[in-house]
C-alpha cells in the first residue's frame, strides 16, 4: 500500500464547521418544522451587482467568438485586473505597489494555504489565538508543526494570544519568529489593526529580519477614517510584508471566485547560506507551475468592480452587511451582552453569558432560540468562551434572530 502524508493524520480541526452541521441536523430532525435562523457561516447572501453581472456576461461573450476567444492567460492574472488593482487599491491610497507584484488566483484560501510553500520547512512561524484555521491547517498539512495538544495547540507553532485586555490584537512575539500571519478587519474577532498597530508590526519585522503575512479579505468593511486598509500603507512594509485581498467578501465573489496577492519585489528571504533570495521570484515560480490562471470571464467581473458604477454597487452591499452588523452588536448590548467588532468588520464577537462555554452556548442558542453561530473555541483554545456571529445574512433573518435571542436572554 502507498504510504500516506502522515502529517495530515496529525489534523485536528475541520471539526469546527462538521460539528456544528451535525448538531443543526440533529436538532432540525428532532424539531421538524422549526425554523433555523443561520448567523454561523462566512458567506456572502447578496448577489453580484448589475455592472459585475454585465462584466461577466461581455467576458463569456467573448470566448463564444473566434475574434475575441481567450485560451490560456497569464498565469499572474490580466494586466488590466492587476492594473486596476494597483491603481485603486493601493496608488489611491498612497501606496506603492506595481502591477507586476500582484498575482490573481482563484481565491484567498488557496493562497494562504499555499504560500508557506516557499519558505523552509524549519521556518518558525507565529498566528494569533483565536485564529482562521487554513494559516494553521495548512502549516501543518506540510510538516512544519509536531502534534497537537490537549487544547488543539500544534508543538512547533507559535501562538499570540488575542485577549479582550487588549481589543483581540496579537501581542508582538516575544522571541524571534520567521513569519506571522496577521488578519485585519479580523476574523473571527472583528478586531481591527489601527495605524500604530501596523507601525510597530512593520518595525519589528524589520528588526527581525521576518515576513508578515497580512490577510486583508475584510478591507472593505473599514469604517473608521485613519484605519489603514493595506500594510504598505505603513513605510517600509514593502520590505516585510505579503498581503492577501479577496474579491470574496469585497464584492461577493465567493461563488465566483477571484483573489490576488502582493508580494513586492523589495522583499527578500534567504538560502542557507544566507544569501539573499527574491520571494516575488520564488512565487512566481511556483504560482506559473502550479497555477494556470484564473478564468478569464472572472477577471473581466472582478475588473468591473473598479469602474465608478462598480465601486458603487460594490459599496452598497458591504454597506448593508455593516448595518446588519450595527443592529447586531445593538440588539445584543441593549440585552446586557458584551460584544466586540461589526464596526470595521463584518463579525460580531461575543462573550457567552453566565460563563457558558463556546459550546453550551452554542446549544443553548440552537436549542430556545432556533439561531446558529460560531463557538469561539472553534478557532482556538483562546476563543473559549467566546461566540462569532456573522453580518452576511438577510435584514429579516437578522431582526428575527435579534428577536428571539431577546426573549431567551
Ligand atoms: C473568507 C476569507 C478569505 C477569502 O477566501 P476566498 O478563498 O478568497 O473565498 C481569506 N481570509 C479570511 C480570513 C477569510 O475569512
Amino acid at each position: 500500500m502507498a504510504r500516506v502524508n502522515e502529517n495530515f493524520l496529525k489534523l485536528k480541526s475541520g471539526y469546527l464547521f462538521p460539528e456544528i452541521g451535525r448538531r443543526v441536523t440533529a436538532y432540525a430532525a428532532a424539531h421538524p418544522g422549526e425554523r433555523i435562523l443561520r448567523l454561523g457561516i462566512g458567506d456572502v447572501v447578496r448577489a453580484l451587482p448589475p455592472t459585475v453581472i454585465r462584466a461577466f456576461h461581455e467576458g463569456v461573450e467573448d470566448l463564444a467568438r473566434d475574434e475575441s476567444f481567450k485560451g490560456y492567460g497569464p498565469e499572474q492574472g490580466y494586466a488590466f485586473l492587476r492594473e486596476a488593482a494597483a491603481r485603486a487599491d493601493f496608488a489611491a491610497r498612497g501606496a506603492r505597489v506595481e502591477a507586476d507584484e500582484i498575482f490573481v488566483s482563484d481565491g484567498s484560501k488557496c493562497d494562504c494555504a499555499n504560500i508557506q510553500e516557499i519558505f523552509s520547512l524549519d521556518s518558525v512561524l507565529a498566528v494569533s489565538d483565536p485564529v482562521y484555521p487554513v494559516y494553521v491547517d495548512s502549516n501543518v498539512m506540510a510538516g512544519r508543526t509536531g502534534p497537537a495538544d490537549e487544547s488543539g495547540r500544534y508543538a512547533g507553532l507559535v501562538y499570540l494570544r488575542c485577549t479582550e485586555a487588549s481589543g483581540f490584537r496579537p501581542p508582538l512575539p516575544d522571541h524571534h519568529v520567521d513569519f506571522v500571519w496577521l488578519c485585519s478587519p479580523n476574523n473571527p474577532t472583528g478586531s481591527v489593526l489601527r495605524r500604530a498597530d501596523l507601525e510597530a508590526w512593520v518595525s519589528w519585522a524589520r528588526r527581525e529580519k521576518a515576513v508578515l503575512l497580512f490577510d486583508a479579505a475584510y478591507e472593505s468593511y473599514i469604517r473608521e477614517e485613519g484605519v489603514p486598509h493595506s500594510i504598505y500603507e505603513i513605510p517600509g512594509a514593502r520590505e516585510v510584508a505579503i498581503e492577501f485581498r479577496s474579491y470574496s467578501k469585497t464584492a461577493g465573489f465567493t461563488g465566483a471566485r477571484c483573489a490576488y496577492l502582493v508580494i513586492p519585489k523589495d522583499l527578500k528571504g534567504c538560502d542557507a547560506a544566507g544569501k539573499e533570495v527574491s520571494l516575488h521570484s520564488l512565487w512566481n515560480r511556483r504560482h506559473s507551475t502550479k497555477f494556470n490562471g484564473a478564468s478569464y470571464p472572472v477577471q473581466k467581473a472582478a475588473a468591473a468592480i473598479y469602474t465608478p458604477e462598480g465601486r458603487h454597487e460594490v459599496r452598497a452591499i458591504a454597506d448593508f452587511y455593516m448595518e446588519n452588523a450595527s443592529l447586531i452588536r445593538a440588539g445584543l448590548q441593549k440585552r446586557g451582552f458584551t460584544v466586540y467588532g461589526g464596526d470595521n468588520a463584518p463579525y460580531i464577537w461575543l462573550k457567552t453569558p453566565k460563563g457558558l462555554g463556546s459550546w453550551e452556548f452554542f446549544d443553548e442558542l440552537l436549542n430556545r432560540a432556533q439561531v446558529v453561530g460560531t463557538p469561539g473555541a472553534g478557532f482556538g483554545a483562546a476563543g473559549e468562551g467566546w461566540f462569532r456571529l456573522s453580518s452576511f445574512a438577510q435584514r429579516t433573518t437578522v431582526i428575527e434572530a435579534l428577536e428571539r435571542i431577546g426573549r431567551v436572554f
